[in-house]
């Protein structure tokens, strides 16, 4: 049985209520999780707030630097547990549950560098003044995180928030919280105060809600759909909180005649078959020169033909999706597709070995999607891929732009102008030329713009999102 993380001690739920913890693969049930309450959000602000005033605050940047450097050493360490606990809760094969688990020790090694390099201007002003900024964290910061990637995520917002100085409360997915809870005792054991870290579970409009709507958390970070993100920015408003919303995408990959297809192809395939499809930042449409849209899709729809999908465990390209209601959602965006007339170019194999109470679904490659169609419009969160074709750089960009996301674009052309007119013209946080994704980028700065979301993790520029700033005017005596 998990319990909630705070004050670094596990503390049952003031519920008394439960949530049982499915694994993906098989969809029976292996743990239960606490069923967190209000009651519960109000002590864990509590442990963080007084850490805030007693402890955390009285350190310098380079403590907490190597605080951070102490948990990051610490869960390299922890590797293979962490992600053999992520594979379960997730249904992420091997090698993704591994490198998720070695993103968060990246993240964490990242921030501990940056504790000490977060600092104000000077701003010259009239003849007598002296006039300077000071960054200062906001304070107690929230973090609601979804199920997808609950380590990358937890380090890049947890990471930056507490290299700004804050100090933190949790609440992971009712789908996928064990690393977290583990990673929490983790920071525990390397020597965070009380109260640094906590962590929150259980449903979102009953736990997300209550932190949302909590008079002492400083600063939202969200990280979901943006159906949530909506609801966490109105209740955020009514106190006037800040909030960084990190929302979904439906990120287009657009390929001219001139592309290395050879160097393209597995990018492609892997931007959209990565973690079953259920990545915000997935490479969900893919608009394709009408020069080369036939030969393209063939040898799109051979490899689709040999992806294989099965229990996390078996490690193949495909796992399940997180859970009955998201395969049934997959489900019911290719039975409209059907509908529509919408043409199916291959699908992938659900292997034989995988148990039918499992969620598999085998990734789909669909052809001429309308610009104007659901599968073209919004968010799958499954490995459907949906093709369509355009003839110059102008109707690119009108397909690129034509939905209310902009999280991601890929680029792939020779054509060193294009690139450049390309990257200025779409509407997205993030761009990336001749690769999708850049392995992860730790570094990178990271977010949407549109319904993606506003304000941006990863990267040193997550800092500034974490504080605040204050400028300070001194007329000389
Ligand atoms: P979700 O919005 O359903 O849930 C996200 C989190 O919000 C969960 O912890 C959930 O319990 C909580 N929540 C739900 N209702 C709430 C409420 N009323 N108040 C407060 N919290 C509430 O999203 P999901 O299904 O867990 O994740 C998938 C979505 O997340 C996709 O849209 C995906 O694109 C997005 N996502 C975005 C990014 C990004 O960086 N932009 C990264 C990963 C996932």
């Amino acid at each position: 049985m998990q319990l909630h993380y705070i004050a670094n001690a596990g503390q049952p739920s003031s519920s008394g209520r439960t949530i049982p913890v499915i694994d993906p693969s098989d969809g029976q049930a292996f743990d239960e999780l606490q069923r967190g309450t209000a009651e519960d959000i109000a002590a864990a602000v509590a442990a963080a707030r007084q850490c805030y005033e007693r402890v955390w605050t009285k350190l310098s940047g380079a403590e907490r630097g190597r605080l951070l450097m102490r948990l990051s050493n610490k869960v390299a360490e922890h590797a293979d547990e962490l992600a053999a606990l992520e594979q379960r809760d997730c249904g992420k094969p091997t090698k993704q549950a591994r490198a998720d688990a070695l993103a968060l020790v990246r993240y964490f090694e990242f921030y501990a560098g940056a504790c000490d390099k977060l600092h104000g201007d000077t701003i010259p002003y009239q003849e007598g003044y002296s006039v300077f900024t000071w960054r200062e964290p906001h304070g107690v910061t929230g973090h609601v995180i979804p199920w997808n990637y609950p380590m990358q995520i937890f380090g890049r917002s947890v990471g930056g928030a507490l290299a700004a100085g804050n100090v933190c409360v949790v609440k992971p997915s009712e789908d996928a919280c064990l690393s977290l809870i583990r990673v929490a005792q983790l920071a525990a054991e390397v020597g965070f105060p009380a109260g640094a870290i906590n962590i929150v579970t259980g449903y979102g409009h009953e736990v997300g809600d209550a932190l949302a709507r909590h008079p002492g958390i400083d600063h939202i970070s969200f990280t979901g759909s943006p159906r949530v993100g909506t609801l966490i920015q109105q209740v955020a408003a009514e106190r006037h909180c800040p909030v960084t919303l990190e929302l979904g995408g439906k990120s287009p990959q657009i390929v001219f005649a001139d592309a290395d297809l050879d160097a393209a192809l597995p990018v492609l395939i892997n931007a959209i078959v990565q973690n079953a499809g259920q990545t915000c930042s997935a490479g969900s449409r893919v608009l394709i020169d009408q020069a080369i849209y036939e030969p393209l899709l063939e040898r799109l729809g051979q490899a689709f033909e040999n992806l294989r999908v099965g229990p996390a465990a078996m490690d193949l390209d495909v796992g399940p999706l997180i859970r009955a209601s998201q395969q049934q959602r997959v489900w019911d965006f290719l039975s409209d597709a059907h509908v529509a007339g919408i043409g199916t170019v291959a699908q992938g194999q659900v292997v034989d070995e995988a148990p039918e109470t499992g969620y598999y679904q085998a990734p789909t490659l669909l052809r001429d999607v309308p610009v104007q169609h659901r599968l073209a419009q919004e968010e799958v969160f499954g490995p459907v891929l949906a093709a369509m074709s355009f003839k110059d750089e102008d109707e690119a960009v009108a397909l690129a732009n034509a939905t209310h996301f902009g999280l991601v674009a890929g680029i792939w052309t020779r054509d060193g102008g294009r690139q450049l007119r390309m990257a200025r013209r779409v509407k997205s946080g993030q761009v990336f030329i001749n690769n999708y994704g850049a392995g992860g980028g730790v570094e990178l700065p990271f977010g949407g713009v549109k319904s993606s979301g506003y304000g941006r993790e990863k990267g040193f520029e997550a800092l500034y999102g974490f504080t605040t700033l204050k400028t300070v005017a001194i007329r000389h005596g």
